[in-house]
């Protein structure tokens, strides 16, 4: 049956409180031998709704961020035990969220600068349904919270009693389509106790929670009436042990509370923060750090995956990606959580998406963006920058005056999100649902190409390499990285078309002209034009070369990593791929060898320099505990932190099979390490749990251990040597 939802009123308040978090309220009778009691709602905004003064659901950010000028979800709640026979109250409070908040760039977000609910109750009785729906029958006040927004944080006066003395008005703004919600809920998953409380050398007060993490704080003070406390949020000290957070940019993260009187407990309720340590102005004298928590929320995904080895500091890496993950899966996955961006960065996406889907069950976190992906996608297939798009092509933007920004390895999460999610999920149906927008995204490309070279356009090249000291774009020619990720793409559309039994003859027809294009104007002399690692990288990976040009290219590879003592010098573009092309060389310790480096500049390097999550920089900190610059410098990016998924499929050896996705079959290839002494993945797949383990036994020899699950084979490969393997454990010696 279709939702009631659909014949309610958008109701929203006076446009003059502008900013101010409307509460809408309505009274309502049940009869005895109610049967079920439902809430269909969604809000313009971010919504919390009370029945009777308790919360309904536990959907913190609710609706989500979706491209709202497409599309707007809404949740279901059965509310049976909120209502009570006889009169009864529903109210909601309604924050700007994503919807109304400044987002973005450019400043045309926000979509709406009030924020509006639209709801129905369905009361389910033996002899039909009744329905309470939102109109202007419903009442409105003024709440507590005086501004929330996604950026700055929120301001509250808590001596606020809300008087509903005015009635709802009509929302007369754009209304997206609405349609029922079937993404993961973002919850309240964790509670942090703050470690410590610390008196900075500059004086001022701060706690600790030990973690960056994403959510917000809820403290406990006993107050007077009137009393001011602000609470700003950090990922770092300075060097002199000081709080910095120059790296938020504009967002100002901040709590503005103003107390009533006598012990209270707050936490925001339409916002949320990236952070580690919270500077506390205006608390009174002998507050504890028991007063505060830290509650981690992001979007409810379940874990899939687990790595642990005998090397404690790559396991603290592993840790710091998980962390990570969890800090920018918040509905969407974001850059970063703390600084004016929090947005859907494609490339970002695309360079994380295969190690999320081994670290949690990502299926309908990514169906869901992958489906805003391709409302947002332009009509001639080019792939916006962020998704939900925040800042739409205007007619004068072009690719050729640079202006769309369709960068090439961030619109390849058109293809590479959806080919990702159906290796680890294996569903058909939902890759077709895609293959219109992976096609689009070629087709573009194709488009702007100039024979077969993607020459053109705006990119963000191989994005904080550190390659190019004079360019964070590094060094790597841009039309080099388009044209591969051009044939990258090419082929996962065919790959994708031969699955789905579509015609693909015409990318079947490109994919050797984009090589010779490929070959034509980045490689001359048997050399690469641009002479990085990541230019080799790509062009190996990607299959751009074979035969003795590939040895040659893999030779050269690992004389640039050496040339620089043993060192990558990869940004976004290549970092992803780098293990991995070094590992298809033949050259698994070179790999071994960046991952475990400890110097800068490496992933250890973060480690040792106490981060608890994935930085943006390889240098976000020095050695010297000089920060990076304050412009751009986030300290919970997942980017490099797609460094994970080999530990699944490379240390451990855990590979999904092309040809039976899900892991329905997959490759056994673990590739042992002396340093690490041993090393454990278990990945939970749609076909079971899969476990993959060795470990160097005292007498040199290694011990290993696997299950395939019920559901699944594998092939097992070992000292050169494979054999298949059905269900069941196994262990096996090697000298
Ligand atoms: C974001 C990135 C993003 C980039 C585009 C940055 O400001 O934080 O992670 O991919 O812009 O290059």
């Amino acid at each position: 049956m279709k939702s009631k939802i659909y014949e309610a009123k958008f109701i929203t308040a006076d446009p003059k409180w502008k900013g101010r978090a409307p509460l809408f309220k309505r009274e309502f009778k049940a009869r005895g031998g109610l049967i079920r009691a439902t809430l269909d709602i969604t809000a313009l905004g971010v919504y919390e709704a009370t029945i009777n003064g308790k919360r309904v659901g536990d959907f913190i950010m609710a609706p989500g961020w979706t491209s709202y000028n497409k599309r707007l979800p809404y949740q279901t709640y059965d509310i049976t035990d909120l209502i009570k026979k006889g009169n009864n109250g529903i109210v909601v409070g309604v924050g700007s969220g994503w919807y109304g908040s400044y987002v973005g760039f450019g400043g045309i977000y926000p979509l709406g600068d009030h924020p509006a609910l639209v709801m129905a109750i369905t009361l389910e009785y033996a002899d039909g349904c009744e329905y309470i729906l939102s109109d202007e029958s419903f009442k409105v006040a003024k709440s507590e919270t005086i501004e929330s927004t996604i950026y700055n944080g929120e301001v509250t006066d808590a001596r606020v009693k809300p008087r509903f003395a005015s009635s709802a008005r009509l929302f007369k703004g754009k209304k997206p389509p609405l349609y029922a919600f079937d993404g993961v809920p973002v919850r309240e998953i964790e509670r942090v106790s703050a470690k410590e409380i610390i008196i900075t050398p500059r004086g001022e007060l701060v706690i600790d929670f030990g973690q960056n993490l994403t959510g917000y704080p809820e403290f406990t003070v006993n107050c007077r009436g009137g009393e001011k406390l602000l609470i700003t949020c950090a990922e770092i000290l300075d060097k002199d042990g000081n709080f910095y957070n120059e790296n938020y940019r504009s967002a100002k993260s901040l709590i503005n509370y103003t107390a009533r009187e006598g012990v209270q407990t707050y936490k925001p309720h339409y916002t949320f923060f990236g952070f580690r340590y919270l500077q506390l102005v205006g608390f009174p004298e002998g507050i504890k750090k028991e007063d505060f928590t830290a509650i981690v929320v992001h979007s409810d995904i379940e874990r899939a995956g687990y790595f642990k080895s005998g090397h404690a500091k790559l396991n603290k890496l592993y840790e710091n990606v998980i962390w990570g993950q969890r800090g920018n899966f918040l509905d969407v996955p974001t850059d970063c959580p703390q600084r004016d961006e929090r947005l859907g960065w494609t490339g970002d996406a695309q360079v994380f998406c295969r190690t999320a889907m081994l670290n949690y069950n990502c299926d309908k976190f990514f169906r869901k963006w992958l489906r805003d992906l391709a409302l947002d996608q332009c009509e001639d297939g080019g792939v916006p920058r962020v998704i939900p798009d925040t800042s739409p092509a205007t007619p004068e933007m072009t690719v050729e005056n640079l202006g769309r920004r369709h960068s090439a390895a961030w619109g390849d999460a058109a293809t590479i999100c959806p080919w990702e999610h159906y290796m680890a999920y294996g569903d058909e149906k939902f890759l077709k649902e895609c293959f219109p927008s992976m096609k689009k995204w070629v087709e573009f490309i194709e488009k702007y190409s100039d024979n077969y070279a993607w020459t053109v356009g705006f990119h963000y090249g191989d994005w904080l390499a550190l390659d190019n000291a004079e360019d964070i774009k590094g060094l790597t020619e841009h039309p080099l990285i388009a044209t591969a990720f051009f044939y990258h793409s090419a082929e996962l559309v065919v790959k994708a078309g031969r699955i789905l039994k579509k015609d693909v003859t015409h990318f079947e027809e490109i994919l050797p002209k984009i090589k010779a294009a490929f070959h034509e104007r980045f490689i001359k002399d048997g050399r690469l034009t641009s002479d990085t690692q990541t230019a080799h990288v790509l062009a190996i990976h990607f299959g751009l070369c074979e035969g003795e040009l590939r040895e040659k290219l893999a030779r050269r590879l690992v004389e640039l990593i050496e040339e620089r003592g043993d060192a990558l010098t990869t940004g976004f573009v290549g970092t992803p791929y780098l293990l991995d092309t070094l590992t298809e060389i033949g050259r698994p310790d070179k790999a071994y060898s960046l991952l475990l480096r400890e110097k800068f500049p490496s992933w250890l390097f973060s480690v040792n320099m106490g981060a608890t999550t994935i930085w943006e920089h390889w240098d976000g900190i020095n050695d010297k505990g000089e920060i990076w610059q304050k412009s751009m410098n986030s300290f919970n990016h997942y980017a490099y932190g797609s460094v994970a998924a080999w530990f699944y499929r490379t240390i451990c050896g855990i590979r999904y099979d092309e040809s039976a996705p899900a892991y329905k079959h997959f490759f056994l290839t673990p590739t042992p390490c002396k340093e690490l002494g041993c090393a454990k993945a278990k990945i939970n797949t749609p076909s079971g749990e899969i476990i993959s383990e060795w470990c160097y036994e005292a007498d040199g020899g290694i011990r290993y251990s696997f299950t395939i699950p019920n559901g699944a084979t594998a092939t097992l490969t070992l000292g050169g040597e494979s054999v298949e393997l059905k269900a069941g454990k196994y262990t096996k010696f090697c000298k």
